[in-house]
């Protein structure tokens, strides 16, 4: 199905018709699978990074690749995407490197949560993406947060992402959609999300295409390893995120078998 079609099929049954979209974009797993989304589903699509002071510069630079593959790859995309934007939020690292009294940062460990956490990050993202996506003439604002691998942060829940929703609608006096396409699914079903993207972007291969985009330019390794190389991509292997990967990974090859 051609984009355009798909456009045409959404409308007729029913899909809002919404100008572009805002994808949060940071080059992992999760947000190019957004991407992708986004691409099937809108006429213009333009990116958001933030930096703010990532230990690894790895995930910045890996951003850029993801996108000039993903035009090579996809022509069709290629058409609707648009300007990515990087937002430097160097504050919120002196938040995470000054508040932190002796106190917290037990507190913080108790709770599971990294002593870099900063409360209410997406919170600061989502009000920067409004701003942008108000600039640029977007009414969507795509987000990779999720409920499903839970990581303890309160602010990717579904709930406060339907807040910052009416929120920035009425304080920006602008109707936005705040649209969450892995929220309830797992790191297998957002493999397998990545895959029938593809399939539909391109019948020829594209589904695997697009899989094996991600395996090889996307970051989500928090110790910034490309290095070594895994079935599931590059990272150590034994971090959290690089943990969450790799089983995703397994699970939805065991399924697919
Ligand atoms: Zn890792």
């Amino acid at each position: 199905m051609s984009p355009q079609t798909s456009a045409r099929t959404m409308a007729a049954i029913g899909a809002p018709m919404h100008r572009g979209a805002l994808v949060l974009f940071s080059g992992g797993q999760d947000s190019t699978t957004c991407l992708a989304h986004a691409l099937a589903r809108y006429p213009r699509v333009e990116t958001l990074g933030f930096d703010y002071g990532q230990r690894h510069r790895v995930e910045l630079a890996q951003r850029e690749v993801v996108l000039s593959e993903l035009r090579a790859r996809f022509p069709a995309w290629a058409a609707r995407l648009g300007d990515d934007h990087v937002i430097d939020m160097a504050v919120l690292g002196r938040i995470s490197e000054t508040a932190l009294t002796r106190d917290m940062q037990f507190e913080l460990a108790q709770s599971g949560l990294p002593n870099a956490f900063v409360p209410g990050r997406n919170l600061v993202f989502l009000t920067f993406a409004g701003a942008l996506a108000y600039r640029r003439g977007l009414d969507v604002i795509v987000t990779g947060v999720c409920e499903t691998d839970y990581s303890g942060y309160p602010d990717c829940r579904d709930d406060t992402m339907k807040a910052m929703q009416l929120a920035l609608s009425l304080g920006m006096d602008r109707r936005f959609l705040v649209e969450t396409p892995l929220m309830w699914i797992d790191k297998a079903a957002t493999w397998q999300l990545a895959h029938d993207l593809g399939q539909q972007a391109d019948a020829s291969g594209g589904g695997e295409a697009l899989v094996r985009l991600i395996v090889e330019h996307t970051h989500t390794c928090y110790l910034g390893d490309r290095e070594h190389r895994r079935d599931w991509g590059h990272g150590c292997g034994q971090c959290p995120a690089c943990e969450l990967r790799a089983q995703g990974w397994a699970r939805w090859r065991a399924a697919a078998v």
